[in-house]
């Protein structure tokens, strides 16, 4: 017999307690060879002063078995509680968040019956790193950080859970027209790793026609993977155009940890009450199953799964008398798939998996590798209600001589000094982009500037009063431009 794994479970909040139980009798009856270690997360121990929602003795125990098994919690309202999914996400490393996204029509009504996509969504970084500052009385910022190491994970993780699951396709969906160097770090990603898999076919999208066209022909698209806003969005999208947000689960993926949950929330509307569709989180369960190599009893529940469903055994959320038979709580929904374990649907294809194929997916350890930089300028970011784009322009190349030069101003991203137009409107925060002095117009031959020249030019700037708030140093690695130009430039 097989040793059981040890993991960690949290029945959380709201109705987690009872899809929690109705999708452990499940894993019990399949076979699953599982023991657990049950620790209390949520809305209780926000309470009890822990701001992220856990106390250290359940982190312990979260980092001794690497494997979570988590029910939906409720976040208190108010200020101060931090995220209990972020917080785990970043300590852990869970780098991906993958949720497939299937229809199960005609048995559980879908405008697309056809649709099975699988998104993968960077999990870490983006503008979810969570650095906002307010800058000026008008303007406020948020860091957007995409960093290669975490591109490239996601990117190759990507593929290799296409390969795994026998996909055929894998979409990138970003915004690189607008932001180049970012969102343009993952296409060229892209383009490299999908070299390495030429039996996956690969595209890339702009996100807003992508979501578009999800949105209307999901059936079109395989797996997807993008960065963390855009698949926070499509996620949802994709998750409620299959019928119901809550048939699905998800996992989120480390190289050493792993955590698994459905896609809902806890629901407190219908809390304690045997009417929650423990699908959700069976879903999940079914992931760590294939995650831990456990392909027998994986197989099995989501036999018996489709099964109920064709039979029309439902619980309310996809009750309608057209295609169900039977209006179940959640009790009684579990043991209709409990009594179903070992037979095969009859309209739903049968699932077989193909143990040979589910390799555990390695994601090969990043190397570092230095890139020589040059310091060719700074944008120094100034707030300043008063003057015109014009007056701040002739007053900042007074003091930028004579080792630099004011090369343009920008408001918002658009040029305004030199020869900006009077219409732009304008906010009380300006970029203003200085070079060495003898460098010309040419973008990619500006000349070296000292370390030194940056302090000299703020200590003359703050000297005259200028209200320098940021600076931004502009470089070269290995002779390409590290920074965006500005619109118009
Ligand atoms: P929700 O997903 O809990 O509920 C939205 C609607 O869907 C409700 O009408 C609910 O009754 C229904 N629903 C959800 N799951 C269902 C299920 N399994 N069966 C039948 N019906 C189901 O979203 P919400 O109401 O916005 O959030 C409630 C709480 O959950 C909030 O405190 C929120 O912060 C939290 N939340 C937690 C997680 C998580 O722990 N991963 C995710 C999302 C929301």
């Amino acid at each position: 017999m097989t040793q059981k794994r040890k993991i960690t479970v949290a029945k959380g909040d709201g109705i987690g307690p009872e899809i929690m139980d109705a999708t452990l009798s499940i894993l019990e009856a399949a076979g699953a060879q599982l023991e657990y270690d049950f620790i209390e997360i949520g809305e209780k121990q926000y309470l009890n002063g822990y701001t992220s929602g856990i106390s250290p003795e359940a982190w312990d125990t979260l980092r001794a078995n690497k494997i979570f098994l988590k029910a939906p919690i409720t976040t208190p309202q108010g200020k101060g509680y931090k995220s209990l999914n972020v917080t785990i996400r970043k300590s852990l490393g869970l780098f991906a968040n993958v949720r497939p996204c299937k229809s199960h029509a005609p048995f559980i009504d879908s405008k697309h019956p056809l649709m099975d996509c699988v998104i993968v969504r960077e999990n870490e970084e983006d503008l979810y790193a969570g650095i906002e500052h307010r800058q000026t009385t008008e303007v406020f910022q948020c860091l957007k950080l995409v960093s290669i190491p975490g591109t490239q994970k996601i990117i190759r993780y990507a593929f290799e859970y296409a390969k795994s699951f026998g996909r055929k396709k894998v979409t990138c969906m970003v915004k690189d027209n607008i932001m180049k160097l970012t969102d343009g770090l993952y296409s060229t990603v892209f383009r490299e790793i999908s070299q390495e898999y030429p039996g996956i076919e690969s595209e890339l999208k702009i996100i807003d026609i992508g979501s578009a066209l999800l949105a209307d022909h999901p059936e079109k698209f395989d797996v997807i993977v993008t960065l963390n806003l855009y698949g926070d969005i499509i996620s949802d999208i994709a998750a409620q155009i299959t019928g119901s947000v809550g048939l699905g689960g998800s996992s989120n993926i480390g190289t050493d940890f792993a955590m698994f949950e459905a896609v809902h929330g806890s629901a407190p509307d219908i809390a304690g009450q045997n009417m929650a569709n423990p699908s959700g989180l069976l879903d999940a369960a079914f992931m760590m199953l294939l995650h831990l190599g456990q392909f027998e009893p994986a197989q099995k529940i989501s036999n018996a799964w489709r099964k109920t469903i064709e039979e029309g055994i439902h619980t309310g959320d996809i009750y309608n008398k057209q295609t169900s038979s039977r209006k179940v709580g959640t009790k009684e929904f579990a043991q209709a798939v409990i009594d179903r374990l070992g037979q095969e649907p009859q309209s739903f294809s049968t699932l077989v998996l193909d143990k040979e194929a589910f390799k555990p997916i390695h994601i090969p350890e990043y190397q570092y590798q230095a890139q020589s930089k040059t310091l060719v300028g700074v944008d120094i970011f100034v707030d300043d209600p008063k003057l015109s784009a014009d007056e701040l322009g002739q007053k900042l190349s007074e003091l930028a001589s004579p080792d630099m030069r004011l090369k343009m101003i920008t408001n918002r991203g658009v040029k305004v000094y030199p020869d900006g137009l009077p219409e732009t409107f304008c906010t009380d925060h300006w970029r203003c982009r200085f070079v060495s002095a003898e460098s010309g117009k040419d973008v990619n031959a500006m000349k070296e500037i000292s370390r030194e020249a940056v302090p000299g030019l703020m200590s003359r700037l703050l000297k005259n009063e200028v209200d320098v708030i940021k600076t931004e140093n502009l470089y070269y690695f290995e002779g390409q431009l590290g920074f965006s130009l500005g619109q118009g430039e």
